[in-house]
């Protein structure tokens, strides 16, 4: 099941822009976001989110409660090399 997801306009402090999901608690207000379409994962997300802002990167709380979620699945996290 595809998510919509949003890319923060306002950057953080340290000048990164963060991708959230639809839904959670720590996307911004409408006007303070873009949507960047309908994603099955966070990473298909991130793509045209970098496209936008060169410094942007996965919220830790959306974004690591789906990689908790694959934990669960049992499937691997990033393989390290
Ligand atoms: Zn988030």
């Amino acid at each position: 099941m595809a998510n919509r997801y949003f890319v923060d306009k306002v950057p953080h402090p340290n000048g990164s822009h963060e991708v959230h999901v639809e839904g959670c608690s720590l996307l911004p207000e409408s006007h303070e976001c873009r949507l960047l379409g309908y994603h099955h994962r966070p990473e298909t997300a991130l793509r045209p989110a970098k496209t936008l802002f060169r410094r942007a990167h996965l919220c830790a709380y959306c974004a690591g409660e789906w990689q908790f979620n694959l934990i669960a699945q049992g499937e691997p996290l990033e393989r390290r090399a």
